[in-house]
């Protein structure tokens, strides 16, 4: 707890230096056909009230049977955090009334949950930092239905369709000392359930939903009281929330005030946090175990069956990345960042240098995507393709400029690199006596620099541009610069 702060990390105040503490509870939905305790469909822009069982309206009678496609996901999921997995685990109910809740309780996880303690490696771009953050826990819960307020002036609505749909809970411990660290964990932990396939991120449909919570201290002071701001739903507001919510505790502590445990909400349109409930208001949810379902139960081997057939994760994709193709931590990262990427990387690199494909793929095609507002999955520039130019230009038939253009005729065009450079006349003039020419004729119209380059070599690099522009940038760089270098006496 008393590690050595990074000053970088501090918040300067009024009176000297605070340290941020945040601790995150996401909440995931699962990937499965069906909800948690019912047959129902999780499909996403139905109907309203057009997936939902009797089991998810909480008619009289209706009893839960778990879904083991949640459970199985559950299991990866905890298996990918390097977690605890528990062969036992119980439901409880948490009592609580909202009109878009029709049991008057959620099905959760209280007191043991299907997953406990693990762990997340995250790098943080901005310091260059990589953080161990611990799990707490990771528990199955149901979702709630939702209300709509805006469709009538003084009528509301539900909406069941989410109803009971199942939610992963992850809590992490109160490791994270930033916002950049903060979001930098909330990405990665997305990054390894996409790899899953336990969840697919997407927090603009608040299928992956946060509720942050925040305290400050001196640095290395005991935790100070914290603020949980609820149901945040975009890696950018979270940064933002905690930011603001840091400024506001730090204020309230420099004027002598006390912070107050209470739930709060981000309005991004403000830039602000607003009190939801205070302490004094929070739910007493009376949890006890649910009678109806009996406590969660399988063995060992199906754990160790479900291990043997998870996927490679980031982290050890990234390792291998750096080992096989002698890539860059940093470029290494980039690419594993989504499995679509790493892919495309690995079609690529095959049989190729790595570094090569790497930076390929990150300096230039990952740029031009973003150009055009596409993602990888639909890049006009195919892996065979991309894989072509690089070769075209270790064959000494392009140099790395024409490659460039070629590039762009690909993904603007399409076809084939290899045509394109034929038909195009785009190959690189490697003959000398082609060369030979272009050099001779800069030399001979450049008759005083050819003076002033003998006493300053350094102007061989304007020579070399002028004999590139002679030959329309398809010499042969290295035969241009042996032959300027004999041609001007220059060693
Ligand atoms: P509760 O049971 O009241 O929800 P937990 O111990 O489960 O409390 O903590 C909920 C979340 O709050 C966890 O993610 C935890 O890391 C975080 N947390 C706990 N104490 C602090 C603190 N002082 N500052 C910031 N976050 C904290
Ligand atoms: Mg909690």
């Amino acid at each position: 707890m008393n590690a050595p702060v990074n000053p970088k990390k501090l918040i300067k105040g009024a009176t000297g230096d605070w340290e941020i503490v945040i601790g995150m509870e996401i909440h995931a939905q699962v990937t499965s056909q069906a909800k948690l305790f019912s047959g129902a469909s999780t499909a996403f822009g139905g109907d309203p009230n057009s997936h939902v069982s009797l089991v998810d309206a909480a008619m009289p009678g209706m009893l839960p049977v778990i879904n083991e496609e949640c459970v199985r996901q559950a299991i990866r999921t905890g298996l990918g955090l390097k977690a605890q997995i528990n062969l036992r685990s119980t439901f409880d109910r948490k009592n609580y009334f909202y009109p878009d809740l029709p049991q008057g309780y959620q099905i959760s996880q209280y007191k043991s949950p299907i997953v406990g303690e693990g762990e997340v490696i995250v790098d943080v771009p901005e310091t260059g930092e990589t953080i161990t953050v611990r799990i707490e826990r990771l528990h199955l819960e149901q979702d709630a239905g939702k209300s709509i307020h805006d469709l009538h002036p003084t009528l509301s609505f539900v909406d069941l369709n989410r109803s009971g749909v199942a939610l992963m809970e992850i809590v992490s411990k109160p490791d994270l000392r930033s916002a950049d660290e903060a979001r930098a964990y909330v990405t990665k932990l997305r990054t390894i359930l996409r790899y899953l396939g336990t969840c697919d991120g997407d927090m603009d449909k608040g299928n992956l939903r946060a509720d942050v919570n925040v305290s400050v201290r001196r640095p290395g002071e005991e935790f100070g009281t914290r603020c949980e701001i609820k149901n945040v739903n975009s890696i950018r507001f979270i940064g933002q929330a905690i930011e603001v919510e840091a400024r506001r505790q730090i204020g309230i502590i420099e004027d002598g005030g006390v912070i107050e445990q209470e739930t709060r909400l981000f309005d991004p349109g403000k830039g602000e946090t607003r009190s939801m409930r205070s302490k004094e208001e929070a739910h007493d949810y009376r949890y006890f175990p649910d009678p109806d379902l009996l406590p969660l139960e399988f063995d060992q081997a199906y754990v160790d069956e479900l291990a043997q057939h998870l996927p490679e994760l980031p982290d050890a994709k990234k390792a291998r990345f750096m080992g096989d193709y002698g890539l860059s931590a940093y470029d290494a990262s980039v690419l594993v960042a989504e499995r679509s990427s790493a892919d495309f990387f690995e079609e690529v690199a095959r049989g190729r240098d790595g570094k090569a494909a790497a930076n390929w793929i990150i300096n230039e095609l990952f740029g031009r995507l973003n150009k055009e507002g596409k993602d990888i999955g639909s890049s006009p520039v195919s892996a065979a393709q991309l894989g072509t130019i690089i070769d075209l230009i270790g064959e000494n038939v392009i140099s790395g400029k024409i490659a460039k253009d070629l590039f762009e005729i690909v993904f603007t065009e399409g076809g084939d690199p290899r045509e394109i450079v034929e038909t195009r006349g785009m190959k690189q003039v490697t003959d000398t006596g082609a060369i030979e020419k272009a050099v001779d004729e800069v030399i001979a119209a450049n008759p005083e620099k050819v003076e002033q380059a003998k006493a300053k070599p350094t102007l061989l690099g304007w020579f070399v541009g002028q004999v590139m522009k002679q030959t329309g940038g398809k010499a042969n760089p290295q035969a241009v610069n042996e032959l300027l270098k004999s041609k001007l006496g220059i060693e």
